[in-house]
C-alpha cells in the first residue's frame, strides 16, 4: 500500500464530503426558506391587519353616529311638539340640535372616507392574494427540483462516506492523527502532490532520497510545509 497516495484519496474524499455537506446545506436552506413567498405572505397579512383596524374604525364611527342620533331625536320632538315656548330656551335647544346634526355629517362623512380606504385595501389585498398563489405554484415545480438535487446529494454523500470508511479502515490510526493534526493546521490540505520534483503545497524542491521514498510508499513529509507528500 503506497501511504502518501491513500491519504492523498483521503483528502480528497474529505474535500469532496466537505463541498457536498455545503451544497446539500444550502439546498436544505433553499428548501426551508422561500423568502419571495414569506414576504408575499407577510405583506398579504400586514394588509389584513390594516383591514380589521379600518373595520373597527368604521364600527366605532357608526355607533358614534347612532349614539348623536339618540340624542338628537328627543330635542327634535320636544322642538316638533311645540311644548318649549320660552323662546331662549327654544333658541338653545335648536342650537344643540343643529350643533348635533353637524357632528352627525362629520361622522357619516368620516365613514364614508373609511369605505373608500376599505376598497383600497380591498384591492391590494387581492393583489397580494394573487401573488402569493403564483409564487407558491412556481415554488410547487422549483421544490420538486430542490429536492431531487437534495436526494442526489445525499447519495453522493452517503457512498463518500463508504469509501472513506473503507480507506480509514486501512491506515494505522498513527498516520491518522497526524493527518488530521496537518488538516487542521493546513486548512484542509494535509497532503500535497509531487510534481516536476516540487512539493506542490509550498512549492520547495523534494531532495531525491526522500522523493525515492514517497515513491516507494513511505510516508514523507516536506521539509518546509511539513505537508505528507504523494507521488501522483
Ligand atoms: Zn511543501
Amino acid at each position: 500500500m503506497n501511504l502518501g497516495r491513500r491519504l492523498c484519496e483521503l483528502q480528497e474524499l474529505d474535500l469532496r464530503i466537505e463541498k457536498t455537506s455545503e451544497t446539500l446545506s444550502r439546498v436544505d436552506h433553499q428548501l426551508n426558506h422561500n423568502e419571495a413567498l414569506e414576504k408575499a405572505k407577510s405583506d398579504l397579512e400586514a394588509i389584513q391587519k390594516d383591514q380589521a383596524a379600518l373595520q373597527q374604525k368604521q364600527r366605532d364611527a357608526e355607533h358614534a353616529v347612532d349614539d348623536i342620533q339618540a340624542k338628537v331625536k328627543p330635542i327634535q320632538q320636544k322642538l316638533f311638539a311645540g311644548s318649549v315656548s320660552n323662546p331662549k330656551e327654544l333658541g338653545a335647544m335648536q342650537q344643540q340640535a343643529n350643533q348635533l346634526k353637524k357632528n352627525i355629517r362629520e361622522e357619516e362623512d368620516k365613514v364614508l372616507e373609511m369605505m373608500g380606504q376599505a376598497e383600497a385595501l380591498q384591492s391590494a389585498a387581492a393583489a397580494r392574494a394573487a401573488d402569493v398563489n403564483k409564487i407558491e405554484r412556481d415554488w410547487a415545480d422549483k421544490r420538486t427540483q430542490l429536492q431531487a438535487e437534495q436526494a442526489d446529494l445525499m447519495a453522493a454523500l452517503e457512498s463518500d462516506r463508504k469509501m472513506k470508511d473503507e480507506i480509514l479502515s486501512q491506515i494505522d490510526p498513527d498516520h491518522l492523527r497526524l493527518y488530521e493534526k496537518l488538516r487542521r493546521q493546513k486548512q484542509g490540505n494535509a497532503v500535497a502532490k509531487i510534481a516536476q520534483g516540487r512539493c506542490q503545497g509550498c512549492k520547495i524542491t523534494i531532495p531525491v532520497s526522500e522523493l525515492s521514498q514517497a515513491r516507494a510508499g513511505e510516508l514523507v513529509q516536506c521539509g518546509s510545509c511539513s505537508r505528507v507528500l504523494c507521488v501522483p
